[in-house]
């Protein structure tokens, strides 16, 4: 699968480093060096390599790292974030327009999935209740409106077209023409097909421009193919000079690309993903969320397991910031595990409350812990994956029916232990803003 490979050499890569307490110079700059080979492997763009492992690098050797509970750990994150970053940030969502009908234009080399999107994305659409149009301006390819024709019938909607055996036709015309009908047919959202080529060229830039120019679209989505690998970067580039866009496409991830493409593109142009196709069917299609696209390649459920959790003494330092997650009301479950194995490593549990704000009086409550409790809980929460970690509320019913067969408990005690961490994340609201807590998200499952 895509990223298959480039998984497998980080995770491997990472496995190495747990073994280590403690992180040297060296120890980083072998990492970083093994996390650049996977990436120039998986045909990510040099340029985008070169930023990313110098990012890396520079937060690995940081006191981030060195002061961490654990190093190997850390640097698993500070990789996670840095992905998380190259591929875009934060979920960037189609934009509609005040006034519709929201005109969406496709560009792209030919077969890289352009009339398979448009129909994925009416059918989309049409699901959330808009009244997608979906337009046929590529003349080009003989086949091209039939296709779209037949797609527009799978997904349940309409198409405006030329007539078939019209002649060529003059595409700018179609698309142009096309939007007024949407609008006195009351159509909310119209979905522009264009030409493409096997290779860029400039008469197809040209035309795209064109029509980009008569139809002044709301969103222009660049569809790439995942598997054209270091043709990525070029082609990305030829297109934002040609007709530019505001957003990208990733198609056939489903398949057996190295994954290059998609971990170039949003960097290189600066323009974000918004899609991902993973498939030839009409449902095979989502929109993109970076965070995930990055537990993904770095198969994190799996990574975190392998690093096992560093069995260090209780730390002031992370009680100190651990009351600082507190106050500012990031407590995730992630937190809550390492406060629970802190509370198992250090053994002295009162210590530690006694140094918390506003916990010196659990103390009691503490004489009911139950150190099998703990290590459920640990099995629970390293089955889920940083994402969720981070998120509680992801955690549907299909997730948590895989992190109870993963940590081999069953759904109730899911349920159970994501209900405590809930309420212990009240809680810390509460001491956050100088209340009294009641349960210290530990009462029995
Ligand atoms: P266009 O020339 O850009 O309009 O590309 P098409 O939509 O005709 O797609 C070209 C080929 O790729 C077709 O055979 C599609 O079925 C296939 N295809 C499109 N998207 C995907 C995808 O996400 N995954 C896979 N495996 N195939 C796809």
């Amino acid at each position: 699968a895509t990223f298959g490979n480039l998984s497998d050499r980080l995770s491997e890569t990472f496995k190495n480093l747990r073994k280590k307490g403690s992180l040297s110079a060296s120890d980083v700059d072998g990492t970083v060096r093994e996390i650049r080979r996977a990436l120039l492997d998986a045909d990510v763009a040099l340029d985008v390599v070169k930023e990313f492992t110098g990012k890396v690098r520079e937060r690995a050797l940081s006191d981030e790292v060195n002061k961490a509970l654990n190093p190997a750990q850390q640097v698993v994150q500070i990789v996670n974030d840095e992905l998380v970053a190259i591929l875009g940030g934060q979920q960037r969502r189609l934009e509609f327009a005040k006034n519709p009908p929201t005109v969406i234009m496709l560009a792209g080399l030919q077969g890289a999935g352009k009339t398979t999107l448009a129909g994925k994305l009416a059918k989309w659409l049409a699901k959330d209740g808009h009244t997608p149009l979906l337009v046929a301006a590529d003349l080009q390819r003989p086949n091209a409106v039939t296709q779209l024709t037949v797609v527009a019938e799978q997904a349940g909607v309409a198409i405006y077209a030329p007539e078939p055996g019209n002649g060529v036709g003059d595409p700018v015309r179609v698309a142009k023409d096309s939007i007024a009908y949407a609008k006195t047919k009351q159509f909310d959202t119209v979905i522009v097909d264009t030409a493409g080529r096997l290779g860029v060229d400039a008469e197809l830039m040209k035309q795209a421009s064109n029509i980009r120019k008569a139809i002044d679209p709301d969103e222009v989505l660049f569809v790439i193919d995942a598997m054209i690998g270091q043709d990525a970067v070029k082609t990305a580039q030829a297109f934002q000079e040609g007709v530019d866009f505001t957003g990208v496409v990733l198609s056939k991830l489903d398949g057996d690309a190295r994954g290059g493409a998609a971990l170039s593109v949003a960097s290189i142009t600066g323009r974000p993903i918004i899609f991902a196709s993973t498939g030839e069917g009409l449902d095979d299609f989502e929109p993109f969320h970076p965070d995930r696209m990055a537990s993904r390649i770095l198969d994190l459920g799996d990574i975190l397991t392998l690093i096992e959790q560093a069995q260090s003494a209780f730390d002031e330092e992370e009680a100190l910031a651990m009351a600082e997650k507190f106050s500012t009301e990031t407590f995730t479950l992630d937190d809550f595990l390492k406060q629970m194995q802190q509370l198992r490593n250090m053994g002295s549990i009162k210590k530690m409350m006694g140094m918390l704000p506003g916990m010196g009086q659990m103390k009691q409550q503490l004489d009911s812990f139950d150190e099998r409790e703990i290590v459920r809980t640990e099995a629970i929460i390293q089955s889920m994956t940083l994402a969720e970690r981070q998120n509680s509320k992801l955690l549907n019913g299909s997730r948590r029916l895989r992190i109870a067969r993963g940590s081999g408990s069953t759904v109730t005690e899911v349920n159970a232990l994501v209900n405590r961490f809930e309420q212990a994340a009240k809680m810390m609201k509460t001491v956050a803003k100088g209340g009294v807590p009641q349960i210290p998200g530990m009462g029995p499952i």
